[in-house]
């Protein structure tokens, strides 16, 4: 990492955050020289507030759930290069329900899931017990999806960046916010401006997660990146008695609606130090960062439905993040038409860390012309235009 600007590079990431770590990884294996900036620090955004799930298990056959195998086995493949400090984890999912309809609606999409290359086993109340046994005992069923894992999505940034196998290619320059991006006379992207100068580049990556739509108008176009807030409990460290990542089949509707108002399901995991995570809340409240205790109520009570040896637990801690939503709940990857030289990899809303190697790569295939291992039209900037 270094912290002088230099004069040119072959690609300007704008954002230090999972995915802008994993787009200079991809751009820096095809051998370009990688700029990235942030106007913090590394994980300066969301990135710091991500739980760290990387899941097939809540998305639905379709591009997305293409998307997230891709990042899958690209992220088993990242974690055997970055090592234990990472904190990959393949621990598994447990997507639990409360009644019969919602134990017949998981199974329902299970077999979806498993014809679009999703590992999925059904779990009747007494196997749940066997692969959870602190759940609670009016819980009907669930599903297990044995491919979803876990990483530190700061750690792992921070490791991206750093590059050792890849001395001098990755530069990283914080406290850099990026103030323009200057075309030539054909349009094609020429100059980014910053707080501390200016570099030469024909390349630009907005990886500027919830602030994207903003950078996305220095080249004169537009996305419609929004912020979707979540809060997160984080308890006291406690003996590891959960054993997988467990959320309520309520939270595959919260992710997917497009309700602007509060919506809070049950998302609960250890950790390797010992506290466990609850979340989570969705709410699009602009970037808002007062605490609403009345949120953090529901979702703590939530949690206790799941696993009643929590009642007692004390919270340590609280904390919040803005998801970049997308009003389509799918990522914008690629190159963008209307703006030659801008590629974007934003908008990917709580699923940035699962889905930040594909990404990465695919925007490093599109930078280079490389056929794309996945088509990119789902995906496209322009899709919004209409
Ligand atoms: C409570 C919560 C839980 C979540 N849990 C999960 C999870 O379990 N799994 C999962 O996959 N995802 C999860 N997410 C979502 C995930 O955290 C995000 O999708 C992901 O971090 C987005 O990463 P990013 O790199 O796109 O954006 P960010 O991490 O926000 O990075 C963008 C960076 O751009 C920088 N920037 C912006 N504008 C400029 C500028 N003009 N100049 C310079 N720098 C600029 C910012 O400083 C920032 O550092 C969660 C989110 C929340 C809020």
């Amino acid at each position: 990492m270094s912290s002088k600007l230099p004069r040119t590079a072959d690609a300007v990431i704008v954002g230090a955050g999972i995915v802008g770590a994993c787009c200079a990884h991809y751009l820096a294996a095809e051998g370009l020289r990688v700029l990235v900036l942030d106007r913090g620090w590394v994980s300066n955004g969301t990135t710091s507030a991500g739980e760290g799930n990387i899941l097939v298990s809540d998305k639905n056959p379709g591009p997305e759930l293409d998307l997230a195998l891709l990042s899958m086995a690209l992220w088993e493949d990242l974690g055997d290069k970055l090592g234990p400090g990472a904190e990959l984890e393949r621990k598994g999912g447990v997507v639990v329900a409360s009644s019969e309809s919602q134990y017949n609606a998981l199974l329902l999409r299970a077999r979806r899931q498993r014809m679009a290359g999703v590992e999925v086993a059904a779990l009747d109340a007494h196997q749940l017990h066997s692969c959870e046994p602190q759940v609670s005992p009016r819980l009907t069923g669930a599903c297990l999806y044995p491919q979803d894992m876990q990483i530190q999505p700061m750690l792992a940034t921070a490791m991206l960046l750093a590059a050792p196998s890849r001395p001098g290619r990755i530069a990283f320059v914080g406290n850099c916010e990026v103030k323009s991006i200057e075309t030539d006379l054909a349009g094609l992207v020429k100059t980014v401006k910053t707080a501390l100068g200016q570099v030469a580049t024909p390349v630009v990556v907005n990886a500027a997660g919830t602030w994207a739509g903003d950078l996305a108008r220095m080249a004169g176009v537009a996305v419609p990146i929004l912020p979707r807030r979540g809060f997160i409990l984080v308890t006291e460290p406690l003996p590891q008695v959960i054993r997988h990542k467990v959320y309520s089949a309520d939270y595959v509707a919260n992710v997917s609606s497009d309700n602007e108002g509060l919506e809070t399901s049950t998302v609960i995991e250890s950790t390797r130090g010992g506290p466990i995570l609850i979340g989570s809340s969705r709410e699009r409240v602009g970037l808002d960062r007062m605490v609403d205790w009345s949120i953090l109520a529901t979702i703590a009570s939530k949690a206790i439905a799941v696993f009643p040896f929590l009642a007692p637990m004390r919270v340590l801690r609280t904390y919040l993040g803005f998801r970049p939503y997308c009003p389509d709940h799918l990522p914008i990857i690629g190159p963008d038409p209307r703006s030659p030289g801008l590629f974007h990899a934003c908008g990917h809303e709580g699923a940035g860390v699962g889905l930040a190697p594909a990404t990465g790569a695919l925007v490093a295939q599109s930078v280079v012309g490389r056929s794309s291992t996945l088509p990119l039209y789902p995906f496209r900037a322009d899709r919004f235009d209409r």
